[in-house]
This record gives structure tokens, C-alpha cells and sequence, in this order.
């Protein structure tokens, strides 16, 4: 990677060098590191800073995209088209941003390009190694991208939070921990804040805090070089003081940096509860910046986790998936829900519905469909996320019909505007075995198709993917006036199938109508029934763009008529 030219930040406002706060983390996964990651960046940004974030995954993949949301939750997709992990999702959202695919490292890019650089003759007459070169190009590569403007800022960003995938002590990610531990000699102590993320078990009858796991990793940590500034212990309830005291003599730092990460009502109380410990000032007096007397930001934050606490009347939304094994799968769909909730006011109950179990005889028991079939039947508003593969789809293609017939409110996001195109195809304009080239081989049923400019030999980031905009063709719609009466909207993509353009006249006759297509107008990206209270789908993924005070429009719009409001 180029190397930073750092005239470009030099004398900023407020700090005069880019502040780094790395986040490990110990013990086990899936401890909430993201959310605090994200948290400490909303602590910065309450502080005046431009911040930005990076991700390292220390798996092989160059990127997401070829996972399943089984192996690794939600694939986020960034405006550049970027297939990242999740954990970029929380960023964006968190501090209102938009990233781009290098802030997502992965082993399988660091390699990728240590390995073209080679062969280049970059390294000519060298050994290439993990350390140096592994190590240098990580640290080449964090820096690059710190340094970048966000899209929408009008500033470089003056702190980057870099989040360590995985657990410290992994085989995969020693390369990653040691090129941390160089780089805080590279960017200088003054300018590096190390933030280790644990676990605080509470067992026994007394409840009796736990702090053998967070002693070995720390243990395990300094092993490597890295000394934490500030320990956040992951607890379903509040450390107690004379916990704090034995982390602190036993790991290596003071105990006002021992801070306490206890359960809570929902996500936004954390920068709150961070702050209340002392964290700002921690991150202030570490990285020396100025903090201001009170922050608008954190005071936002504060009346939106109390609003979120104080929702009572329940909207029940039918998420009819097929990873629902795994919340994790759909999580910006989940908070794009959560976002159009809180600004209708109910709070918001998803009842998953595992697509097969809406088919009769696919080997679910009788029970299992029958009470898939009322979960469905008792929703206020009936959601098809995207998807990939034939498992389940007779069962979407069937909740897309019961809300179609019943006007319950429906959208589909990109696979879910697929599946309701099949259903009013053999439903309405009697195509009998309608369905999309990825499940059936015979042309003749295809009423979406594959489209001509996808790979048929690479999965790799080859699906048509991020940001592109649809101008609107239709004046009067549900849709448009959710999106302000805008002209064209900018929305992320991910698909390699569309809505067969041949067939578009006859749907759009019948009542189904296209009121977006893609700038060449051949492309169905948005699509609204007519004479119904909200049956809308997008090609697009909106939920990507949903943010806390800003719900997306077309989830807003379920939520609406869900609530019986009129758009
Ligand atoms: N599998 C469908 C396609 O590739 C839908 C993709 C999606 O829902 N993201 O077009």
C-alpha cells in the first residue's frame, strides 16, 4: 500500500497525529468486541474527533462474500461494493459513516498482496517473510486507511479504532498481534490506546465474580508484547470494587481501567455506561486530547437508549428466513426493524420463521408447519429477507402469497422482491411452474434470470455489488413518498439474478408495477403492488444505510402499515 502522506492531518483540530485505539480481545468469542469497538468510537466522536474504523479478520478468505451467514453471521455490504464482515455494519451505524473494503483486512488480502509484491520483484533478493514483510504490509495497510475520508466527511478522521478479530493467542492472529505490537513504535505510545476485551464469569449460589479467564489472557497478551490500557470485562452484572481491585494488581493496570461491560437493556446504554466509568477521560489522557465540557452526541444517545426502553405496545414482524438458526445472519435486517420501530414507537417483537416450515410434507413435523403457519397468520407485517440457494423458497413464495391475497404488509428485500415476482407470475398472470434460474434448470419457467454480466465461473466478488442508483419512473407511490419524493435513490447491491426484463409489460399490466429500474431503465430494482396497504420489494438491500434516527424508507414503510398508518 502507498504510504501515508501525513502533511495531510499534521496540525488538525483537535489532536496534531492520528489517535489508534486497538480493541483485542480474550477468553471467548462473540463477546460483544464490535459493540465495544463501536462504543469507544462514539466516545471519541462525542470528543470532536473524525473517527474511522478497521477491521481485521484473520481468516484466509480475501473477504466475506464467500461465506455462509451460518459460519459468520450477516455478509455487510459497503457502498464500494466491499463484502465485509459484520462488524463494519456496527461502525457504520455507530458513528453515522460509510467505510470502504480496505477497512476490512483480512489474512487472505495481506497475503495476497505480500505475495503479488514478490512477485513483482518488489522484495528482490530478500527472503520474504511473516516478519518483516506480513507484518509491515498489516502496518502499511492500517495506516493507509486511517487516513482516509469517510464517505460524507469533509475531514480526514483523527482516530481509528482497529477491532482484532478472533481470540488473542489464535494461531491465526499472532502475524496481526505482533504487527500491533511494532506499530506502537511506529506511530509513537503517545498516540496508541490497547483496549482488551474479557470475560467476567459470575458463579455459585453468591454470584461470585470471576477472575481467573481475564488474568490469563491479559497474562497471555503482555506474553506478546501487548500491555493493556484498559481492560472492559464482559458480565451479566456490574463489577463489584473488590473485583476491579484483583483485576487491577493482577493484570497490570490501574483499576479505574478496570471497566465494567454488565448487561444491558439494549446496545446504545453502552457508550453510555462506558462513559459513566471514566472512559473519555481514560482515552483523553492516553492519547492527550482535549475533552469538552459536555457532549450534545452522548446526551442523543442517552434519550434514544431511554426511548428504546420505554416502548411497551408490541408490532410483531414475520421474518420468514432461512438462516434463522442464527440472528446473527440477518443482523442489519434486524436493525433496520429495530430503526423503523423506534421512530413508530412499539417495540418491536421478529418472529422467525424458518422458510422449509411453511411447506407441507418437507419433512417438518405437521405441528412445526402448522404453527409456523399461525406465527405467520398473527403478524402485523410479513418480512423475506435475501437469500441464496433453493432450500425454503416454496415456503417464502407462499408467505409472499398469504400477504399478497390478505394485505398484510409486505416487503422483500432483494431475494424476497424475487420470490414475489414468481408468486404473482403463477398466481396472477398463470405462469404455472414460475420460478428464478437459480432453482429450476428449465428456461421456459424462468421469470427471473441470471443476469448476463455475472460470472459463471468465479463466486469471488463477482455478483453485481454496492452502491448504484434507481431513478424513480413512477410519481405516485407508496415507495417514492417514503424516500422524501427523491429522484432516484442510492442504495447497495448484492445479486447475480433479476427480474426477467422480458416479462416486465405483462406483470406491470396486471398490477405489480416496477416503480425504480436502474439508470438503464431495463432493471427492476423497485417494486409496489397496487391496491394494497404496503407490498413493496427492493433489488436493493436498504437495511445496509438504515441508522438509529434515520430508519431506511422501505422498512420504515412496513413498519407504518403495519401499525395500520397510512403512507
Ligand atoms: N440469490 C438471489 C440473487 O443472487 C438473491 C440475492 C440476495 O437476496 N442477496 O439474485
Amino acid at each position: 500500500m502507498a504510504n501515508v502522506d501525513m502533511s495531510s492531518i499534521s496540525g488538525s483540530n483537535p489532536v496534531d497525529y492520528m489517535k489508534y485505539v486497538v480493541v483485542t480481545g480474550g477468553v471467548l468469542s462473540g463477546l460483544g468486541k464490535g459493540v465495544t469497538a463501536s462504543s469507544i468510537g462514539v466516545l471519541l466522536k462525542s470528543a470532536g474527533l473524525h473517527v474511522t474504523a478497521v477491521k481485521i479478520d484473520p481468516y484466509l478468505n480475501s473477504d466475506a462474500g464467500t461465506m455462509s451467514p451460518f459460519e459468520h453471521g450477516e455478509v455487510f455490504v459497503l457502498d464500494d461494493g466491499g463484502e465485509v464482515d459484520l462488524d463494519l455494519g456496527n461502525y457504520e451505524r455507530f458513528l453515522d459513516i460509510a467505510l470502504s473494503k480496505d477497512n476490512n483486512i483480512t489474512t487472505g488480502k495481506v497475503y495476497s498482496s505480500v505475495i503479488e509484491k514478490e512477485r513483482r520483484g518488489d522484495y528482490l533478493g530478500k527472503t520474504v517473510q511473516v516478519v518483516p514483510h506480513i507484518t509491515d504490509e498489516i502496518q502499511d495497510w492500517i495506516e493507509n486507511v486511517a487516513n482516509r475520508y469517510s464517505n460524507g466527511e469533509n475531514k480526514p478522521p483523527d482516530a481509528c479504532v482497529i477491532e482484532l478479530g478472533g481470540t488473542v493467542g489464535d494461531i491465526e492472529s499472532a502475524p496481526f498481534v505482533e504487527a500491533l505490537r511494532q506499530f506502537q513504535f511506529r506511530v509513537g505510545k503517545e498516540n496508541i490506546c490497547f483496549v482488551h476485551v474479557s470475560l467476567v464469569p459470575v458463579m455459585g449460589p453468591v454470584g461470585e465474580q470471576k477472575t481467573k479467564p481475564t488474568q490469563h489472557t491479559v497474562k497471555e497478551l503482555r506474553g506478546l508484547g501487548i500491555i493493556p490500557d484498559i481492560l472492559v470485562c464482559r458480565s451479566e452484572v456490574a463489577l463489584v470494587d473488590e473485583t476491579r481491585e484483583k483485576l487491577a494488581k493482577f493484570c497490570h493496570v490501574s483499576s479505574e481501567a478496570v471497566i465494567s461491560a454488565h448487561d444491558v437493556a439494549n446496545i446504545y446504554h453502552v457508550p453510555i455506561m462506558m462513559n459513566r466509568q471514566g472512559v473519555r477521560e481514560l482515552l483523553a489522557s492516553k492519547l492527550n486530547f482535549d475533552l469538552p465540557d459536555n457532549s450534545k452526541l452522548l446526551q442523543d444517545w442517552e434519550t434514544m437508549a431511554n426511548h428504546v426502553n420505554s416502548l411497551e405496545e408490541e408490532i410483531h414482524i414475520a421474518m420468514v428466513g432461512k438462516y434463522t438458526g442464527l440472528s446473527d445472519s440477518y443482523l442489519s435486517v434486524t436493525k433496520a426493524l429495530q430503526h423503523a420501530s423506534y421512530s413508530v414507537g412499539k417495540k418491536l417483537i421478529i418472529d422467525w420463521i424458518e422458510s422449509v416450515n411453511l411447506e407441507e410434507g418437507s419433512g417438518s413435523e405437521y405441528e412445526v408447519y402448522q404453527k409456523s403457519w399461525d406465527l405467520l397468520k398473527s403478524a402485523d407485517g410479513i418480512l423475506v429477507p435475501g437469500g441464496f440457494g433453493g432450500r425454503g423458497i416454496e415456503g417464502k413464495i407462499s408467505a409472499a402469497k398469504y400477504a399478497r391475497e390478505n394485505n398484510i404488509p409486505y416487503l422483500g428485500v432483494c431475494l424476497g422482491l424475487q420470490v414475489a415476482t414468481i408468486e404473482f407470475c403463477r398466481n396472477v398472470l398463470g405462469i404455472r411452474n414460475a420460478n428464478s434460474a437459480e432453482f429450476d434448470d428449465n428456461e421456459e419457467n424462468h421469470v427471473v434470470v441470471f443476469m448476463p454480466e455475472i460470472s459463471k465461473t468465479h463466486m469471488g466478488g463477482t455478483m453485481r455489488l454496492g452502491s448504484k442508483p434507481t431513478p424513480f419512473l413512477v410519481d405516485d407511490c407508496k415507495i417514492r413518498r417514503l424516500y422524501n419524493n427523491e429522484e432516484y435513490v442510492n442504495e447497495r447491491h448484492r445479486h447475480r439474478y433479476e427480474v426477467n426484463p422480458e416479462l416486465i409489460i405483462k406483470i406491470e399490466e396486471a398490477g405489480l408495477i416496477y416503480v425504480g429500474k436502474d439508470e438503464t431503465g431495463q432493471r427492476c430494482e423497485i417494486m409496489e403492488l397496487r391496491d394494497h396497504p404496503y407490498y413493496v420489494g427492493t433489488q436493493y438491500h436498504p437495511e445496509f444505510k438504515s441508522r438509529p434516527g434515520r430508519p431506511s424508507p422501505p422498512f420504515l414503510g412496513l413498519l407504518k402499515a403495519a401499525c395500520g398508518i397510512d403512507i
